[in-house]
């Protein structure tokens, strides 16, 4: 073999990319970062960055139980069998000990998040930023990255991967800036993630996302992908993806799910119920697309304020004018421009079921805080597409497979990677497979590629 440049090219300045570098260099390896755009970040920095961690010791301070068998058994409660259950367990175990990995040796700052259940959990399990936003984790990783010396170039878009002999030995960079060169390596890590914003891919691999808007970042645009499958490898949950029902419209911020969690509905343009709301933000997506529009999240002010004490990002939709409050039935047909008969219909048989004084004509039977109250909320929404799932087949050190075991030298992570969320389109979704399946493939391949 030629001389090396660098131990492990990793591919994407997102969580993914920046977790397997830090593993990587931990390990004792050298790692380069090549991004394309001009900034790090991805999906990692509009995310949440809500990140499982089942067994965690701030959940046993905080009292909560919790396992890596706990955690598999609801995600595959939520997913549904699949094309990847080895991964669940296997992300599973990781979780806990990457968060605190995360927390421990680089100081990035992830708390327990304990003021709601997210979608999919049966126990308080995720841990974010203070902020619970993206951008932070992706500062704190940023900062560890450099104390690390892991070097992350930007305006490097990777154009193909260097293959001798079956074998991946490094990648080309072409990109306006950076020119053309080689970078040689004993390893190359794809955390390039998916391809939410490839839609001749999407039409190919998730169908169900096709009529959805995607607000991920630019960068998932699934080149990573093809390269793999050029190589031999298969494509496992390929339907899957992260979906939200409720981005608020016009202003591009997620209405939180924890309103409709706390007793909220959904409704379309005449004011009729949409379906059960409980199937998660992700699931109630493809609802929502063939609605009649514009469809609103209808709720009330307690839970209006409540929500906005805890969730800053939808402090600031409250602060932007994007919740609309309305005194009663008829002025709420007003500001959501339903028919008030139907509204009024709607609004009545959702309270009785709330209520437990009838069966919910969708089958909810979850209400939260039970029925609504007047004075009510209102933010209309869109449904939206924020990261494909789905990806090639991978082993327990994120190595990936081709048709007789592993391809030597590469790994792949996050959505490059076969997802943990089933094969049901959005439904299979559970909060925080995003980036479980990032930062923990990342962690397990930046280890095993530097050995
Ligand atoms: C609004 C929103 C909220 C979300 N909230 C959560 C949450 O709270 N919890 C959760 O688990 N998930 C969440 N997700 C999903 C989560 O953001 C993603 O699953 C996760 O960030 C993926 O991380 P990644 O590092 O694999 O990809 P990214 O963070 O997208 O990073 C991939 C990087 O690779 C770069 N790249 C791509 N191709 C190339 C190439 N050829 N050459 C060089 N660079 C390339 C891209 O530009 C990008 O910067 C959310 C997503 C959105 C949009």
């Amino acid at each position: 073999m030629q001389d090396i440049d660098v131990d492990v090219v990793v591919v994407g300045a997102g969580g993914a990319g920046l977790v397997a570098a830090l593993a990587a260099t931990d390990a004792g390896a050298s790692a380069v970062v090549l991004e394309k755009e001009e900034r790090p970040g991805g999906n990692t920095a509009a995310s949440t960055g809500s990140v499982p961690g089942a067994g965690s010791r701030w959940q046993a301070e905080a009292g909560i139980e919790d396992s890596p068998e706990r955690l598999a058994a609801d995600l595959l409660r939520q997913s549904g069998p699949h094309d990847a259950e080895d991964l669940v367990t296997t992300l599973a175990t990781v979780s806990a000990p990457l968060v605190e990995w995360l927390v421990d040796k680089h100081s990035v700052d992830l708390r327990l998040i304990t003021d709601y259940k997210h979608v999919g959990h049966s126990v308080p399990r995720l841990h974010a930023p203070p902020s619970r936003k993206g951008h932070a984790l992706v500062a704190d990783l940023l900062r560890a990255a450099k104390a690390a010396d892991v070097e992350v170039l930007t305006h490097s878009p990777v154009d193909r991967l260097v293959v001798e002999d079956g074998q991946v030995r490094g990648v080309v960079v072409s990109g306006d800036r950076s020119g053309t060169y080689t970078l040689r390596s004993r390893a190359v890590v794809l955390a390039a993630n998916g391809f939410g914003a490839n839609r001749e891919m999407l039409r190919q691999f998730a169908p169900q996302a096709v009529g959805l808007e995607y607000l991920g970042a630019h960068g998932s645009t699934g080149e990573a992908v093809r390269w793999l499958l050029d190589l031999g490898a298969s494509m496992a949950n390929a339907e899957a993806f992260q979906g939200y029902a409720a981005v608020a419209s016009p202003h591009g911020s997620i209405t939180s799910w924890t309103t409709v969690e706390h007793g909220g509905i959904l409704i379309d343009g005449r004011g009729r119920r949409i379906g059960d709301e409980s199937v998660g933000y992700s699931g109630f997506a493809p609802a929502v697309s063939g609605a009649e529009p514009p469809v609103h999240v209808i709720f009330d002010t307690g839970i209006r304020d409540s929500v906005a004490a805890h969730e800053e990002e939808f402090a600031d939709l409250l602060a932007a004018g994007g919740v609309k409050e309305a005194a009663d039935v008829a002025e709420l047909a007003q500001v959501t421009g339903a028919d008030a008969d139907e509204l009024a219909r709607t609004l009545d048989a959702a309270r009785a079921a709330a209520a437990g004084e009838a069966s919910d004509v969708f089958g909810r039977t979850e209400w939260g805080r039970g029925p609504l109250k007047p004075p009510y909320a209102a933010v209309r929404a869109i449904p939206a597409l924020f990261h494909t799932q789905g990806g090639v087949r991978v082993d327990e050190h994120a190595r990936v497979l081709g048709q007789s075991g592993p391809i030597p030298g590469v790994y792949a992570t996050g959505g490059v990677a076969a997802g943990i969320s089933g094969r049901a389109g959005g439904a299979g979704y559970s909060s925080g497979n995003g980036l479980l399946s990032a930062l923990g493939l990342g962690l397990l391949a930046g280890r095993h590629a530097a050995g």
